[in-house]
């Protein structure tokens, strides 16, 4: 379901702009109702020729506003919205700017555990990222479908719960540098969204169950988490295949948590990483194609049997703050849709 708001001028003017970019070959000539002194139009991208015709009243626009931003639905919590605007353009979450458009137009919008619904994916044209909420021409709206996770315990040592001896803290801490270095990077995407599924196997935990984590002795605290990935139960050796195309963001074979690891950029904010291999087969910094081997699964990092966890993280990519990327479901994420 989509509902188009905002000024009613300003969203009048973008579908314009839209409507001519979208059907180039049918006049030489783009009409578009104009204010002088507009600052959207004073910022519109150079390649697009505009002839005013002020005499033309502003509500006069053959497209409603909503056509600027299309994004598939209903979602879910924890999953993601793909969404098509004009390339270049910034997408805001519930008045957040959370996505740029690429140069296909689309963009992933990443949802959290607990996203209230409907989720107002709104648009800033290019031309106006970076200014106020007040610049979104259009909204639409989203349904999201609540979660219904569960909690589980895990015996496990206290050495898997929580780094104790000093080796095992130098090694996590190791881990954290090298891990937030690599996050800070982002590529551009190697291709349209779309997903396979890492390795053949039966699905096991599930992302977003809450883990209680008690120790087997008494030499530590228990932890309570939320899985943030997908299980899937495989022996050792299995072949670990990229999900889709992407950049190697990092590629390490011993993280104290999450053992031998592939942090593959897919570009779009999303980063998937593939955890507790045996063996790495890639490079930092290469470009792999969907389906390519990236190592072998194993039981590296703290696990307590060989299996692989697949997670995907959703980052903000207008933002620096890595603090408030999201782990998104990648069930939800393999079955990313376009809209219409
Ligand atoms: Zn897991």
């Amino acid at each position: 379901m989509e509902a188009a708001h905002g000024s009613g001028l300003v969203a009048a003017l973008f579908a314009g702009l839209l409507a001519a970019c979208a059907a180039p070959s049918a006049s030489p000539v783009v009409e578009m109702p104009v204010v002088p002194s507009s600052p959207v139009i004073a910022e519109a991208p150079p390649p697009i020729e505009l002839h005013v015709a002020v005499e033309r009243p502003p509500v006069a626009s053959p497209e409603p506003p909503g056509t600027a931003l299309a994004c598939a639905g209903p979602a879910k919590q924890g999953g993601a919205i793909l969404c098509q605007a004009l390339p270049g353009a910034t997408i805001t979450l519930d008045g957040k700017a959370v996505a740029i458009a690429d140069s296909g137009g689309a963009a992933v919008i990443g949802l959290t555990r607990t996203q209230v619904s409907p989720a107002k994916i709104g648009l800033l044209p290019a031309a106006t990222a970076g200014t106020t909420q007040s610049a979104v021409s259009a909204y639409t709206e989203v349904e999201v479908l609540p979660r219904k996770d569960t909690v589980s315990k895990f015996e496990m040592e206290c050495r898997r719960i929580a780094p104790q001896s000093p080796e095992d803290k130098r090694h996590a801490e190791v881990s954290w540098v090298r891990k937030d270095k690599a996050m800070k990077a982002f590529n551009a995407p190697l291709a349209p969204v779309g997903f396979v599924k890492p390795a053949d196997g039966p699905y096991s935990s599930a992302y977003g169950v809450t883990r209680t984590y008690v120790p087997k002795t008494k030499d530590c605290e228990g932890s309570t988490s939320v899985h943030n990935g997908q299980d899937i139960a495989i022996p050792t050796g299995t072949e670990i295949r990229a999900p889709m195309a992407g950049t190697v963001l990092l590629a390490d074979p011993d993280l104290f948590y999450e053992g031998g690891a592939v942090f593959l950029d897919l570009g779009r904010g999303l980063v998937s990483i593939t955890m507790h291999m045996s063996r790495i087969d890639v490079k930092d910094g290469e470009r792999v194609a969907q389906g390519q081997v990236l190592g072998l699964s194993g039981a590296t990092g703290r696990v307590t049997g060989p299996h692989l966890h697949w997670a995907i993280k959703y980052r903000n990519v207008l933002s620096d703050d890595r603090g408030t990327d999201i782990w998104l479901d990648p069930l939800l994420v393999l079955g990313l849709k376009p809209p219409g």
